[in-house]
């Protein structure tokens, strides 16, 4: 690798910026310091921390529109999703933090004999290895909990989106003692050897690949994971689901953030007897949506994020036509990264379309013939991330999505939990989880100390 990472617009392919590459013979030094400076921060109560970083939260909300700028001008989003993202991070920081201090303050047991305080103390230092389609929230959802539970962090953002992470990173610096988070750039290279080194928490976020990768490497030294993977996310309608709702939650969810997301719908199973109305409602309202670049007023569909994503997401496109799926919208039609919203029909699992992870903007319907098969489809897949079933009798929607085998099953809606749920993983999209206050304590190495009564 150049001594400089460049980051390019995936919009226009204009130079954003650059930063220095990490060279790999300095990491061990890195994370040498972050260990120095962990001592006194670990030392700190969960209240003190939470004290330091708060301010931090305003920080972030002041500077949301430069900072989602930034984000969206090196990842293609939608300007107002791009600040959003900032945003949203600073803005919820405190209920957060305060949930987090909660999580992670000692907790009271005891039976007739015994009393036991259950303490959660740090690991030590963390990696925390981040993807680029959310390059801000994604670094949060990991060093936000690492910290709190007194660990310091060494973040090794994806190499396609490193500006922005510098700029998150200095402003937290600003709230906290010198190293407790160091930031290192680079490639899968820096990523490799970060895992390797004096490390005792791995929180990453990306490909199940990767994953897979760092699983095998930490496990030499036991070194403790936490894996946020890929998904291949169903979409259960069921006969008498509201159709317009539906099909309005299957265009949103399948094309947000140019389907660059773990949690996109990529595969929808429709029942028979209302599929044709369903997929005509899809047609319309994918025919409607507005592709351009982030910054550009009103454009809800960036671009992907590079060429190689492009030409991934256009040859699964591709070989779904050869095989015999028919084009309901888009169908390949590409300008630079840009790709026209797709909708496939008449798919099969055979097609990678509906068993790999596209991560951009298609989406296959397959009609089934009863709730039976819809679940089996449905859990067709080595993934399990999230999941939605749109169905108007609650009960019955609710006892498909108890069969559904995906960390997180949204009725009606969309995977995500009420607040304090974690976030999760089945199958091989995840090992371990964070978030919730089962999330927040795996950051933290809980101990038992008791004595007797
Ligand atoms: P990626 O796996 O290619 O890269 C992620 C990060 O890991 C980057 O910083 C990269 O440099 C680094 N890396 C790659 N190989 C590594 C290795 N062997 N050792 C250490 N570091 C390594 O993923 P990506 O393309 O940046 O992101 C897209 C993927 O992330 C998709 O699969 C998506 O579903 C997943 N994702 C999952 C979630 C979730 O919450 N489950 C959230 C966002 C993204």
């Amino acid at each position: 690798m150049n001594t400089e990472l460049q980051s390019f617009d995936p919009a226009t392919g204009e130079e954003v910026g650059r930063v220095a590459v990490t060279p790999i013979a300095e990491i061990p030094n890195i994370v040498a310091r972050a260990h120095a400076a962990q001592r006194a921060w670990g030392e700190l109560t969960v209240e003190e921390r939470r004290d330091a970083i708060l301010p931090f939260g305003a920080d972030l909300v002041a500077e949301s529109e430069r900072i989602g700028t930034i984000l969206t001008r090196e990842m293609g989003k939608p300007l107002p999703q791009g600040i959003g993202e900032a945003k949203y991070c600073g803005a919820g920081l405190g209920d957060t933090l305060n949930e987090l201090t909660s999580a992670l303050s000692a907790e009271r047991l005891e039976d007739e004999k015994v009393l036991s305080h259950l303490v959660f103390d740090p690991f030590g230092v963390c990696a925390a290895i981040t993807p680029w389609n959310f390059p801000l929230s994604m670094p949060h959802w990991a060093l936000m909990p690492a910290l709190m539970a007194g660990n310091a962090v060494v973040l090794k953002p994806s190499e396609k989106t490193p500006l922005v992470a510098d700029e998150y990173v200095k402003l937290l610096k600003k709230h906290l003692p010198t190293d407790v988070v160091q930031i290192i750039h680079g490639d899968e290279a820096q990523g490799r050897a970060l895992v390797g080194a004096d490390v005792q928490l791995i929180a990453f976020t990306g490909s199940r690949a990767a994953g897979q990768n760092i699983l095998a490497e930490a496990g030499k030294d036991l070194k403790r994971v936490i894996l946020e993977l890929g998904g291949k996310d169903p979409l259960i309608v069921l006969d008498d689901a509201d159709l317009d709702a539906a099909a309005e939650f299957a265009v949103t969810n399948s094309f947000r953030n140019a389907g660059q997301v773990c949690v996109s719908t990529e595969r929808i199973y429709v029942e028979e007897k209302v599929a044709n109305r369903f997929e005509e409602l899809v047609r319309e309202k994918t025919a409607a949506l507005k592709v351009g670049p982030g910054t550009e007023e009103g454009a809800q569909i960036g671009p992907m994020i590079d060429a190689g994503q492009r030409d991934h997401v256009l040859a699964q496109i591709d070989a779904a036509k050869s095989a015999g799926a028919t084009v309901l919208a888009g169908g390949g039609a590409s300008t630079g990264n840009f790709i026209q919203p797709t909708v496939l029909t008449g798919v099969t699992h055979d097609m990678a379309v509906m068993s790999e992870e596209t991560f951009g903007p298609v989406v296959g319907i397959q009609r089934v013939s009863s709730d039976e098969e819809a679940i089996t489809a449905a859990n067709d897949s080595p993934y399990g991330l999230g999941a939605s079933v749109f169905g108007g009798d609650l009960d019955r929607a609710e006892r498909v999505a108890r069969r559904l085998t995906a960390g997180m099953v949204g009725i009606n809606k969309g995977c995500g939990g009420a607040s304090g749920s974690p976030w999760v993983g089945a199958r091989q999209s995840g090992y371990g989880y964070h978030s919730g206050r089962e999330g927040h304590r795996q950051f933290a190495q809980v101990r038992v100390v008791s004595r007797m009564k």
